[in-house]
């Protein structure tokens, strides 16, 4: 069987890390057909806007696609590509499980969490304005609907029931935020009500960041809205590692892009020195989502094995403080080679390193068969 799925290199360390995943995916064997599509800057160029009608055309013939980062520019400039893709295509579920890594780059090395993040609404809608014309002041529109903090909620509890995971946390702003807050807060607390072997329990915002840096290990899946899930799943990156081995999907009914989590890093562009393995295992997360569960373990038990020898990591795992055994810091390539090479040779008898990893998803629909 071949895949085809849409590959997106983005911007910055996009190319390398996107590079870098597909060196990784041909020494699993699952045959795939990349269909690269530029989205982003080298869209700009191209065709003069970043995100043509191509690319989500693609996405949506493939069912998939495996992206990188794409610049936003900050204060001004064209809507985020992100948000645009994930509402035009209605992703409406992204997943960033935070997983400690051989205990490398963090000081919890216990780190098993899922951030369950409402993608297509919320602070994140873009309905701003000015109140008045010196641009003194500024509104903008927090929309929080019924239907889509129903469907994230029922998204969390689902993927919490699949994984075996104990306990899903709603965390929202509701003591202040009394309407848009409120609402979220009664869609889950009603949908918890209907997974009763699945724990749950509610956090304020400011409490659950305070919380989990203090104890990371007493959170298992978290749920919340756009803009808090978008914060807190670079902290929960943090706890596990670092941005640079953080992966993430987003999943709609039919459709699913897996990304990580962080951005394009344009001070890293093109030197070869950004972190592969976030790309890596979203790949991975992408491969579980097709049913390709044994070359997703290889590659998870590969990543594990090259980052606890701690012979060729990248900067971010090498930084003194920061690893046990400082190494020099490895290139981009150098490293995904690293993983690739392992791919086919870990043992796939040992007990499989955890923490798990989600195994699937509740997008219907699957890859189109090639060939
Ligand atoms: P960023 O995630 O790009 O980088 C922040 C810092 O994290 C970097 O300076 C670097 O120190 C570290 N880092 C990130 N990725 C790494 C990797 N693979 N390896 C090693 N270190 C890594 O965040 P930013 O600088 O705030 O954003 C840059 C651009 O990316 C912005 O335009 C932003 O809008 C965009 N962005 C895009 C996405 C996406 O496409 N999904 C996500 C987040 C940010």
């Amino acid at each position: 069987m071949t895949y085809r799925v849409t590959l997106i290199p983005g911007d910055g360390i996009g190319p390398e890390v996107t590079r870098g995943a597909q060196v990784v995916a041909a020494a699993t064997g699952v045959a795939i057909d990349w269909e690269v599509i530029e989205a982003g800057e080298p869209a700009i160029r191209a065709s003069g806007t970043p995100l043509p009608d191509t690319v989500l055309e693609s996405i949506r013939r493939n069912k998939i696609a495996l992206k990188g980062p794409i610049t936003t520019p900050i204060g001004g400039g064209f809507r985020s590509v992100n948000v645009t893709l994930r509402t035009e295509l209605d992703l409406y579920a992204s997943v960033r499980p935070a997983r400690a890594i051989a205990g490398e780059g963090t000081r919890y090395p216990e780190t098993d969490l899922i951030v369950v993040r409402e993608a297509t609404e919320g602070l994140y809608s873009g309905a701003e304005h000015w109140v008045d014309r010196e641009h003194t002041a500024a509104e903008t529109a927090n929309v929080i609907t019924r239907k889509a903090s129903d469907r994230i909620v029922r998204f969390a509890f689902e993927l919490a029931r699949r994984e075996h995971r104990k306990k899903v946390t709603g965390v929202h702003k509701a003591n202040i935020m009394k309407t848009t807050g409120a609402l979220f807060q009664t869609a889950f607390r009603e949908m918890a009500a209907k997974y009763p072997d699945i724990g749950s329990d509610e956090r304020l915002i400011d409490n659950m960041c305070m919380q989990l840096v203090k104890k990371p290990s007493e959170y298992d899946v978290i749920v919340t809205t756009n803009l808090m899930g978008d914060i807190l799943s670079d902290l929960c990156a943090g706890l596990a590692g670092g941005l640079g081995v953080a992966p993430g999907a987003v999943y709609g009914d039919h459709v699913a892009v897996f990304e990580p989590v962080h951005g394009s890093a344009p001070k890293y562009a093109g030197q070869d020195k950004a972190d592969p393995v976030a790309e890596v295992l979203s790949l991975e997360l992408m491969l579980r989502h097709l049913g390709e569960r044994e070359a997703a373990d290889r590659i998870w038990r590969a990543v594990w094995e090259v980052i606890s020898e701690k012979k060729v990591v990248t900067y971010d795992l090498a930084l003194p403080g920061y690893t046990n055994r400082p190494v020099p810091p490895s290139t981009c390539s150098a490293m995904a080679r690293e993983i690739a090479r392992k791919v086919p040779l870990v043992d796939m008898s040992s007990p499989l390193p955890r923490p798990a990893v989600p195994e699937s998803s509740p997008v219907s629909d699957t890859a189109l068969e090639t060939g």
